[in-house]
C-alpha cells in the first residue's frame, strides 16, 4: 500500500478535511509513515509481504501481518522464553563475600566495582539509543515488535544494578557515576554517543546515502560493538569470578543478562544484514573500511579499559587476556557482517565462555536453578 498523501488530497479534496486537520497534511507523508503515526490512510489498499522494507518503508508500519522477516519474530519469541528477574536471584552468598573482610583482594574489588560501574550506565544508554533512535528509523513492524521486548530487557538489566547496589549497599552515586568520572569507562560511552547523537535531531531522515550509512554506523556502533563486544569482556570479567565460585549471585544474573544478550546482538546483524541486501549502495568499500576501523578503535577503548580495571590481573584474569578476547570477538564480528578480520588470528582465551553463551550447554553451567514462571514462559535450558 502506498501512502501517497498528495493523490489522496487530490482525488478525496471534500473527505480529507473530516479526519485530517491542514496543519497535519503539510507534513512530508514519508515522516508519517516511517513512524506509525502519519494520519490514516482510509482508502489505501491492503499490506503485501513485497511491501515491507527495514528502512525507507512506504507500506503501513502498524500492521504486523503478513510477516516478512521471519527472523524478527523468531527472535521475539525466544526472547520472551527466556523471561527472568534480577531479584529472584539470592545475593546472599555474594553479600556475605562483599562484606568479609578478606575474601576478595582490592584489585577484585576494584574490577567488580567498575565492572558494574560500565554496566549500570551502558545499560541506559543502549536503550535510549533503542527506543529514542533506532525505533523510529526502523520502518518494519517485526523488528519493532523484537526492539519493544529488548526495550524491557534493558529495563531489567538495568534494575540489575539497582538490584546489586542495594544488596551489597553499594555507594550508588559512585557506581552510577562511573561512566562520567572513570576516564576509562567515559571514553567508550563517549564513543557510542557520538555515533548516535545526530539521529536524536528530529529532522534526521533516512533518504539519502549519507543519512542511510549514518543508521547503519549507529547499529554497528551499539549493537556490533557496544553489545557484541564491550559487553563480551565485562562478561567474561564477572563470569570468570563464579567460576572460582565469587560472586555467584551476580554472576548468575550476568548469565542470564549474556543469554538477552546474544539474541539482541545476533538481532543487530541480521537487522544490518538485511539493510545490506536490500540497499546494497549503502555498503560501499569505502564504508567497509570505516566499519571496520571502528571496530579497531573499539578494540583499543576496550584494551585500555582492562589495563584500568585490572592494572595488575589476578587469578586466571588480566588486561593482556581481555585484549586478545577482544581480538578474537572482534574478528568474529567482522564475519558476521561479511567483512574481513581487522586483528591478526587470536585464540579464544576465554573458551569457557563459549559454553557459556551456547544455550544449550547452559544448564549446569552454575548450576543455576531453573525458574518457573507463573505465565508459563519457563526457561528453557534445554
Ligand atoms: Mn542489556
Ligand atoms: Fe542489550
Amino acid at each position: 500500500m502506498m501512502l501517497d498523501f498528495s493523490e489522496t488530497a487530490t482525488t478525496d479534496r471534500q473527505e480529507r478535511p473530516l479526519f485530517t486537520p491542514p496543519c497535519f497534511t503539510m507534513a512530508p507523508a514519508e515522516e508519517n509513515e516511517a513512524t506509525g503515526l502519519g494520519t490514516i490512510d482510509r482508502h489505501g489498499g491492503r499490506v503485501s509481504v513485497d511491501e515491507k522494507r527495514m528502512i525507507n518503508c512506504r507500506a503501513d508500519v502498524n500492521q504486523l501481518l503478513p510477516l516478512k522477516y521471519k527472523w524478527a519474530w523468531e527472535k521475539y519469541l525466544a526472547a520472551c522464553n527466556n523471561h527472568w528477574m534480577p531479584t529472584e536471584v539470592s545475593m546472599q552468598a555474594d553479600i556475605a563475600l562483599w562484606k568479609s573482610r578478606d575474601g576478595l583482594s582490592e584489585d577484585e574489588r576494584r574490577a567488580i566495582k567498575r565492572n558494574l560501574g560500565f554496566f549500570a550506565a551502558s545499560e541506559s544508554l543502549v536503550a535510549n539509543n533503542i527506543v529514542l533512535a533506532i525505533y523510529r528509523h526502523l520502518t518494519n513492524p517485526e523488528c519493532r515488535q523484537y526492539l519493544l521486548r529488548q526495550a524491557f530487557e534493558e529495563a531489567v538489566h538495568t534494575h540489575t544494578f539497582q538490584y546489586i547496589v542495594e544488596s551489597l549497599g553499594l555507594d550508588e552515586g559512585e557506581l552510577f557515576n562511573m561512566y562520567r568520572e572513570v576516564p576509562s569507562i567515559t571514553d567508550k560511552a563517549a564513543w557510542a554517543i557520538k555515533h548516535t547523537q545526530h539521529l536524536d535531531d528530529p529532522d534526521f531522515k533516512i533518504g539519502t546515502p549519507q543519512a542511510g550509512q549514518a543508521f547503519l554506523r549507529d547499529l554497528v556502533a551499539f549493537y556490533v560493538i557496544f553489545e557484541g563486544m564491550w559487553f563480551y569482556t565485562g562478561f567474561a570479567q564477572i563470569l570468570s569470578f563464579g567460576r572460582r565460585n565469587k560472586m555467584v549471585g551476580i554472576a548468575e544474573q550476568y548469565q542470564y543478562i549474556l543469554r538477552d544478550e546474544s539474541i539482541h546482538l545476533n538481532f543487530g546483524i541480521d537487522v544490518i544484514n538485511q539493510i545490506k541486501i536490500e540497499n546494497p549502495h549503502l555498503w560501499t568499500s569505502a564504508f567497509q573500511d570505516e566499519v571496520q576501523n571502528m571496530i579497531r578503535e573499539a578494540a583499543e577503548l576496550e584494551a585500555a579499559y582492562g589495563r584500568d580495571t585490572m592494572p595488575r590481573g589476578f587469578l586466571g584474569l588480566n588486561a593482556a587476556l581481555c585484549e586478545q578476547y577482544m581480538h578474537f570477538i572482534a574478528n568474529r564480528r567482522c564475519a558476521q557482517i561479511g567483512l574481513t578480520p581487522v586483528f591478526a588470528e587470536a585464540e579464544n582465551p576465554f573458551p569457557w565462555m563459549s559454553e557459556a553463551m551456547d544455550l544449550k550447554k547452559e544448564k549446569n553451567f552454575f548450576e543455576t536453578r531453573v525458574i518457573e514462571y507463573q505465565n508459563g514462559g519457563a526457561l528453557d535450558w534445554g
